[in-house]
């Protein structure tokens, strides 16, 4: 073993070094989830200098862990900050996070891909019970079903399930948002709200009148947008809600996700308005601030946050407000920086343009779906545009008109800088997911067409793809070549 520290090798004599021969630094330490009774000391980490990767979790208690980034301490999957005093670093997840239905928590849906861009076909799908939203995160494929929500573990040929807990009541539900989060699972369903451990056992259960649309989840905080507009946000372990106070507005909110380090939470409204929230302000109730306002002259319907700026994607309302009408009315987009200043836009695109984007670099990809009219085919799009410079017209690439794409775009950025884009394209009725090169144009299948919408959800180095039949679901998993 080596000292990271202080580079020593410790002398072979001393088999099981806890502390650093030469420095003096902790080599090894308790479980911090069994502590001290299980009497088991921890290496830090496994392999040398180069290849060094932290230990990921214990073999007595099977939880997973964090580690610092400068001292390597593990800490357990709710920490937040490293224990050591004085230490400066961040702690990372064992492996890859996926931690919602749509990757990452910012709302770009856009998320490194490990490997090489090769996708050999899975022959051998796994059938469990059906899904409704699946994520994986701490090495787990957190899945919610109908009745019950499910962990599952990759045992190196297949999935094999680690927890069910079925739903309170032993109800049906209907999912609407899946978060994983400080080590626990955030599940908004139409008919309540839960909060579940790892392990699968049920930590908080809200049944109340509210219809909750849309959750973030943060370091230490969760807030949830309910159908009237209003917000909830509640703080490390005291679970009551606090209401946040929200401006008088025109219109009320209905699209919110954070940044990557979940320190402000941001929402769009039906009436053009961007507001920022502090989750960590010691005001209450909490206050939001407006930071951008067209004066309903838009609606947002979707959001993401990269690096100081944000992209607003919604339609124009014609300083008409009525949200019956918005389907209508023409497809807008806008990019201002998070004190909100510096914009873009807002700029009209055309008709057609789907609801939702994949934020990869400074490209935002959008699709369309011409319909036929006097003067054109239908047809079927991706149009690229560069968030630096919206008001040029976008790049355009064409995808087969028989077929159309469904809202759920999603990139994959590998560590060459090289993009895909995954569609879900829907024919008549067959749909399946397709790999997209922007560049190129080219395209390759990668699901086995159904007649209803499929998942998709990236576990570490393999894509999962989750087709439904009947009451079952069939996991194809796709392993990605290195
Ligand atoms: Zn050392
Ligand atoms: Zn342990
Ligand atoms: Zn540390």
């Amino acid at each position: 073993m080596e000292c990271l520290a202080c580079r020593r090798t410790m002398p072979p004599v001393i088999r099981e070094p806890n502390f650093c021969f030469g420095c003096g630094r902790p080599l090894r330490q308790y479980c911090p989830a069994c502590g001290t009774t299980s009497r088991i000391r921890l290496p830090l980490y496994n392999g040398g200098a180069g290849a060094r990767r932290p230990t990921s979790s214990c073999y007595s208690c099977n939880n997973l862990f964090k580690a610092c980034s400068t001292c390597f301490r593990l800490h357990t999957l709710d920490a937040v900050r490293c224990l050591t005093s004085g230490c400066t670093g961040t702690l990372q997840e064992p492996i890859r996070p996926f931690p919602s239905p749509l990757g990452p928590l910012n709302g770009t849906r856009n998320v490194d891909w490990p490997g090489r861009f090769q996708l050999p076909r899975d022959e051998n799908p796994r059938q469990i019970e059906r899904i409704q939203l699946m994520a994986f995160r701490y090495g787990l494929l957190i899945a919610a079903g109908r009745t019950d929500i499910r962990t599952y573990e990759w045992s190196g040929t297949r999935w094999e399930q680690h927890s069910i807990q079925v739903y309170p009541g032993n109800r049906a539900l209907t999912a609407r948002g899946l978060i994983v989060q400080q080590g626990r699972i955030f599940l908004l369903a139409q008919e309540g709200t839960m909060v579940y451990s790892l392990a699968g056992n049920l930590l908080l259960a809200y049944e109340d009148s509210r219809v909750y649309l849309q959750q973030a989840v943060g370091p230490d905080w969760w807030a949830r947008l309910d159908a009237d507009g209003n917000i909830t946000l509640q703080r490390g372990e005291a679970w009551e809600g606090e209401e946040v106070e929200l401006p008088r507005l025109a219109g009320k909110p209905i699209c919110m996700t954070t940044d990557a380090t979940g320190s402000r939470v941001y929402v769009g409204t039906d009436a053009g308005q961007l507001l920022k929230i502090d989750p960590y302000s010691d005001q209450r109730p909490y206050q939001t601030q407006t930071i951008y306002d067209t004066q309903g002259a838009y609606r947002w319907n979707n959001l993401a946050v990269v690096n100081g700026f944000v992209a607003l994607l919604g339609r124009a309302t014609n300083n008409l407000y009525d949200p019956n009408r918005a389907q209508a009315l023409q497809p807008a987009l806008a990019i201002i920086n998070t004190e909100g200043q510096m914009l873009q836009g807002p700029r009209d695109l055309p008709a057609g343009t789907l609801s939702d984007f994949a934020w990869a670099g400074n490209r935002l990809y959008i699709g369309r779906e011409q319909e036929q009219d006097a003067a054109r085919a239908r047809g079927s799009f991706i149009d690229i545009y560069n968030t630096q410079t919206l008001t040029q017209n976008p790049e355009t690439r064409t995808l087969d008109a028989a077929t159309r794409t469904l809202a759920g775009i999603m990139a994959f950025t590998n560590q060459d800088g090289d993009i895909r884009l995954l569609l879900q394209r829907k024919g008549n009725p067959a749909q399946k997911y397709v790999m997209f090169d922007p560049n190129s144009g080219t395209r390759a299948d990668i699901s086995s067409p159904t007649d209803e919408s499929q998942l998709a959800c990236l576990a570490d180095s393999r894509l999962v793809i989750a087709r439904h039949r009947n009451m079952s679901t069939f996991l194809d998993t796709l392993p990605i070549v290195p």
